[in-house]
């Protein structure tokens, strides 16, 4: 692409950088910005800033919150005695968006992946071991995508927690080899953490 000014490039180069988006689609938003009133331009880039600037993790769950300890974890109507364990925030507001699920949550930050040199101690599972040590815990529920890295650290955390005091559960995996929990409907997710199962029904004999 060629660009009349090195100012425009820029800007499209940073949205260009942001995945999903590809050039074109960065001088579209680009030349729409630039269309916009300063005011209102200004408010994007500092609610931006502001994000990164303030964005913090629930001391508990490592869920993205504006508290120390985000809203899940300090509700008190929620069953403290049951964990969700997810990859990320975007999988406890798919779980949230179901409605059925009043459990608390523990966001692993992550999958073990060795190709992508992601191991255990880069993920948020040794908090999660205190956590289960420290509290009431009695279940937890293994809620990672159906996906080899999911497999993967379903597998480890199974070996790290099974001879804890607690039951380990596995949703009912009518979500296809591949699929991501964030994109399964509402439905079908509040129905597979509804008839979850134990996980070591899951292994094979
Ligand atoms: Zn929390």
């Amino acid at each position: 692409m060629n660009f009349s000014s090195k100012l425009l490039e820029n800007a499209v180069n940073e949205f260009a950088s942001l995945p999903g988006i590809g050039q074109k689609t960065a001088l579209r938003l680009v030349l729409h910005l630039l269309n916009q009133p300063q005011a209102d331009v200004e408010k994007f880039s500092h609610t931006l800033l502001q994000l990164r600037n303030e964005i913090r993790f629930c001391e508990t769950c490592h869920n993205i919150s504006d508290q120390k300890v985000c809203e899940i974890c300090s509700a008190v109507k929620r069953d403290k005695s049951l964990i969700c364990i997810v990859e990320d925030t975007r999988d406890v507001m798919a779980i949230e968006n179901t409605g059925q699920y009043h459990g608390v949550y523990h966001v692993l930050g992550g999958l073990i992946s060795p190709m992508d040199g992601v191991g255990p101690s880069d993920l948020n599972i040794e908090s999660l071991i205190n956590r289960i040590d420290n509290s009431g815990a009695n279940e937890v529920i293994l809620a990672l995508s159906a996906t080899m890295e999911g497999d993967t650290t379903i597998f480890y955390l199974y070996k790290k927690l099974k001879d804890k005091n607690i039951q380990i559960s596995a949703i009912a995996r009518g979500i296809a080899f591949g699929g991501e929990l964030e994109y399964v409907d509402e439905i079908t997710l509040g129905r597979s953490i509804a008839t979850r199962i134990p996980y070591e029904n899951t292994l094979a004999r």
